[in-house]
């Protein structure tokens, strides 16, 4: 993908065995320059956390051949075996919307894992080093509205990551690849640049613990999914459960399921072929995840 990558991911990438001789190049200009990477924005200065499996602006309708052409290759690290979702809303602006995002959103997360959702068990075939994914019942284990102040207008990934932290403290969440906090930001903020920085959402680690960077997508229309399946809410699910799909096969990136390109399986898949899955506690919209079984994108 053409993401911004910072220091962090070059190191993982150096620990790859796809390494090329610019990953080490990179690595290099940084420790020579204080420069993070040449990929970094000149503007930008370098994040405390990392920006993986973006899912990118802009829709598009058919699958980049390159990234089609390859499976999803493992990478000898741990996989979520028992997905659980903690998700925070953050800040007092939730209490004055009403727009329905909050709910829309809680209600996929308690769907996804239940009986009938055929769609988080593509991840069910990508095998960790400590087991394969399985579902049992729903995959959120906590919704939480952090009331305790505002989120900030601009929150950098450093006061992300530490949200998740917080939230995963006071829940009493053991670190580990299972786990996953979804930092819902609201209405009219800019986590981590958004929507300028050219992504949607992404999803990194911070501590050991899987966390996510979720948007308030529907800012930015059409270009984060707003309206592509049936309502201006569908990207709150298109997006946050590309990256929840990510966090399950590669929760610590990139030492999960990558492909050659770097891609994880819903980048492979991203924008193609929006549609609804019905949940018992609702539908939603959503987009396939790569299939090595199919050689495709699935669910
Ligand atoms: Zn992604």
């Amino acid at each position: 993908m053409t993401v911004r990558r910072d220091r962090q991911r070059a190191r993982r990438l150096l620990r790859l065995p796809v390494l090329g001789v610019a990953a080490a190049a990179l690595v290099l200009t940084g420790a020579g320059t204080g420069i993070a990477s040449a990929h970094t924005p000149a503007t930008a200065t370098a994040p405390t956390a990392g920006r993986y499996g973006v899912y990118p602006m802009g829709i598009r309708s058919t699958p980049p051949s390159t990234l089609a052409a390859n499976d999803l290759v493992f990478h000898g690290g741990e996989v979520a075996i028992h997905p659980h979702i903690y998700l925070v809303f953050w800040g007092t602006q939730w209490q004055s919307d009403t727009t329905g995002a909050h709910d829309y959103i809680k209600h996929f997360y308690e769907g996804l894992g239940q009986t009938g959702d055929n769609w988080s068990r593509v991840t069910s075939q990508y095998h960790g080093s400590n087991g394969s994914p399985a579902f049992s019942g729903t995959v959120l284990t906590v919704s939480w509205t952090d009331l305790s102040g505002p989120a900030p207008a601009n929150a950098t990934s450093g006061q992300i990551a530490a949200e998740a932290q917080k939230a995963f403290k006071l829940f009493n969440g053991t670190a580990g690849p299972s786990s996953d906090v979804i930092v819902v930001s609201p209405h009219g903020t800019h986590p981590d640049g958004f929507p300028n920085g050219g992504f949607c959402a992404w999803h990194s680690e911070t501590n050991h613990i899987p966390y996510t960077n979720m948007p308030y997508v529907s800012d930015a229309g059409s270009s984060c999914a707003a309206n592509s399946v049936s309502g201006p809410l569908d990207g709150f699910s298109v997006v946050s459960g590309h990256e929840y799909l990510e966090a399950v096969t590669d929760p610590y990136p990139d030492s999960g399921w990558v492909d050659s390109t770097g891609a994880e399986n819903a980048d492979k898949c991203v924008g193609i072929n929006l549609h609804s899955i019905k949940l018992p506690t609702g539908s939603f919209a959503v987009q396939p995840t790569w299939s090595n079984q199919t050689h495709a994108c699935a669910g």
